[in-house]
């Protein structure tokens, strides 16, 4: 088992790609694996529970909160959600390189503290015009009001863009999946990455 697990976060505003940008990585990545958090929000349409989100009752959440079951935990729109320590192991017992984390800037400074490995990505959309468009061409009902209120988030979020070690501009889509790939692929080059691969020659 490799106790040197990759753990990457990719955060950004809803709307800039980053369900795109994940899908990617993970096929590109068979080696990663996508931390299933804990929310209080309902499913979606087309969510499934156990593979996109383990869906818990608000008093359910609070009671494993308290237990210390989480590597972190925010609100986000009205909803707790939570990371399990439980998903490091089962990315360790699967014998996985990296674990995924799809979290927001509040989660990402939680890790960061905890975990300073951690590499913290923020996908930032071309423009807002953009954005607005993205949002709107996802097919989703979304009025006019809840596009706004998106927009207004998606700036709040934008501010928080220092805190992350890098940021990929999703432009084009190509060209945004490179540049995520190759910071995987720098990140992986570490030298606190390669430790194993030093100390099993150094045995040779
Ligand atoms: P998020 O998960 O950040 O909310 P999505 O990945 O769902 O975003 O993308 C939002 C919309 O924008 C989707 O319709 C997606 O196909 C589209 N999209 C994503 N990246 C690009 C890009 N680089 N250029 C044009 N459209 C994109
Ligand atoms: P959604 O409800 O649209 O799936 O996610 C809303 C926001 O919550 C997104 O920014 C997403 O990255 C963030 N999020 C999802 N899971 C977690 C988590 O476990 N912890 C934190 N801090 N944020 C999360």
């Amino acid at each position: 088992m490799r106790d040197d697990l990759q753990l990457l976060i990719i955060s950004s505003p809803s709307g800039a790609g980053k369900t795109t940008l994940t899908r990617r990585l993970l096929s590109a990545f068979p080696d990663f694996i996508f931390s299933v958090s804990h929310t209080t929000r309902a499913p979606r349409k087309g969510e499934t529970d156990g593979s996109d989100y383990h869906f818990v009752a608000r008093e359910e959440f609070v009671r494993l909160r308290d237990e210390g079951a989480f590597l972190e935990w925010a609100e986000v729109h009205g909803n707790l959600y939570g990371t399990s320590l439980a998903e490091l192991d089962r990315a360790r017992s699967l014998g996985k390189r990296g674990i995924l984390f799809d979290i927001d800037y509040q989660g990402a400074r939680q890790i960061k503290a905890k975990l300073p490995s951690v590499t913290a990505v923020f996908i930032l959309p071309p423009s807002l015009r953009e954005l607005e468009r993205r949002l709107r061409s996802r097919g989703s009902d979304d009025d006019d009001e809840t596009i706004a209120r998106r927009l207004a988030k998606a700036k709040a979020e934008i501010e928080h863009y220092g805190f992350f070690d890098y940021v990929v501009v999703n432009d084009d889509l190509d060209r945004a999946t490179a540049d995520l790939h190759g910071i995987v692929r720098a990140e992986r080059c570490r030298r606190t990455q390669r430790a194993l691969e030093a100390e099993a020659l150094l045995r040779e």
